[in-house]
């Protein structure tokens, strides 16, 4: 049976050169970065080189490169490392959106009930998008922190980074003019998970006006459990894993190499691609798939915005029928997809992503991402536009709500 994988959003294939590259570091390289003689050297070498690759892909210096876990670990590090490093007698301001990955939304939610931050979450417009209007409007004397993500991980939508990054930048400027002692802790601080938007999206981050950003490398055909977090020199951060040196006092524990060399070598392979070619062609297997699935059945809907989105992503709302149960039809016949986020996957509550769209809890429900990656070809495409029209159709004959619609 054929297999055909539109899941890239989950995670994303190793690609060969970076095993190849990796594969040194389980085994004769196995050197601890942290010890003097030549095999620590050799680790640390490997550890300097992936950090310099990241830090020249970002366009930042290396020092400002902080290597983690993966992406959660990132937001997790950007967000509740920078408000306690802050924290002081009143309870600091954190804007976000209501449309975040829960690394985001979940660290906001614990620093509110730990009483360590006031959080407002932005509503977004029914296509998936922050209103730079409304971020200006949230902003009150305490905001220290903006945490919107570039790329949504569900429905694709590209948030205006840069500009809100300039916002904050010119609200920085007339606070300093009003106060004229402005200490680094009453400026804003601007955060961004650019974990989906990496492989597609200007990561320049003198560009993008942002001080902190995270990313992971098994979204960009690296390994999974590494990732990184850009921290901009200067910006308050407390370690939230203590008891080692590593990482310039700032992450402490024995660095993964194989990992960081994975995610350098991801990084690499990303640089000597080009680009425009690729994102062309992924782009193009997307808008033919979205057309083929508008035009072949009746009642669905697309999620986000038809063309602020991710070259990758198509999420669909098919009315009368459960997300599951589509999955678990297409995967029958060979095709992963999913339901909302791989995180929350297995939760029966509706994506709160596909809720902030307006949809009510049915429809929502009935949601289905697909996310397209390197190596699908028309073909792929074609046979799922040729299956989904039969297993919707079959599903909406046994469902309560759509038996007579179809
Ligand atoms: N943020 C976004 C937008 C994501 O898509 C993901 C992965 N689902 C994460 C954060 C978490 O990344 P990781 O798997 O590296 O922890």
């Amino acid at each position: 049976m054929k297999r055909i994988y539109l899941d890239f959003a989950a995670t994303t294939p190793v690609k060969k050169a970076v095993l190849s590259e990796m594969s040194q570091y389980f085994s004769n390289e196995f050197g601890n970065a942290s010890s003097i003689h030549s095999f620590g050297q050799q680790a640390r070498h490997a550890i300097d080189k992936a950090r310099s690759n990241l830090s020249s892909f970002l366009n930042c210096q290396a020092s400002e490169i902080i290597f983690t876990s993966g992406a959660t670990e990132s937001n997790n590090l950007a967000i509740k490392g920078f408000i306690q490093a802050i924290s002081g007698q009143s309870i600091p301001h954190i804007i976000t959106s209501s449309i975040e990955h829960h690394s985001v939304l979940d660290t906001c939610k614990y620093l509110e009930k730990n009483k360590l931050a006031e959080v407002t979450y932005l509503a977004v417009s029914k296509k998936g998008i922050v209103d730079i209007e409304e971020v200006q409007k949230a902003i009150k004397e305490n905001t220290v922190l903006i945490s919107i993500m570039y790329v949504n991980n569900e429905i694709g939508t590209v948030q205006p980074i840069r500009e809100i990054g300039k916002l904050i930048e010119k609200e920085n400027r007339d606070r300093e003019k009003n106060h004229s002692n402005l200490s680094s802790l009453s400026q804003i601080y601007f955060h961004t998970d650019a974990v989906q938007a990496i492989e597609y999206f200007n990561h320049d981050v003198a560009h993008l006006h942002v001080d902190m950003l995270s990313l992971s490398a098994h979204k960009i055909g690296g390994p999974k459990g590494i990732g990184a977090l850009y921290i901009k020199k200067g910006t308050p951060l407390q370690p939230q894993i203590i008891g080692g040196w590593q990482e310039n006092r700032r992450r402490a524990g024995t660095e993964n190499v194989a990992g960081i060399v994975g995610l350098g070598k991801a990084i690499e392979e990303l640089k000597i691609v080009n680009c425009k070619l690729k994102i062309k062609k992924i782009q193009g297997l997307r808008d033919r798939f979205i057309k083929g699935i508008l035009q072949n059945i009746p009642d669905v809907i697309l999620n986000g915005d038809s063309i602020l989105r991710s070259p990758n992503n198509a999420n669909f709302c098919f009315n009368y029928i459960e997300g599951e149960s589509i999955l678990l039809n297409l995967d029958l016949q060979g095709v992963a997809a999913s339901s909302g986020s791989a995180c929350t996957s297995g939760s029966l509550e509706p994506s709160h992503v596909i809720m902030a769209l307006g949809r009510d809890h049915r429809t929502a429900q009935g949601s289905i991402r697909f996310t397209l990656g390197e190596g699908l070809t028309n073909s792929d495409i074609d046979y799922v536009i040729k299956i989904l029209p039969k297993i919707v159709k079959k599903l909406r004959k046994m469902s309560p709500f759509g038996g007579k619609r179809d």
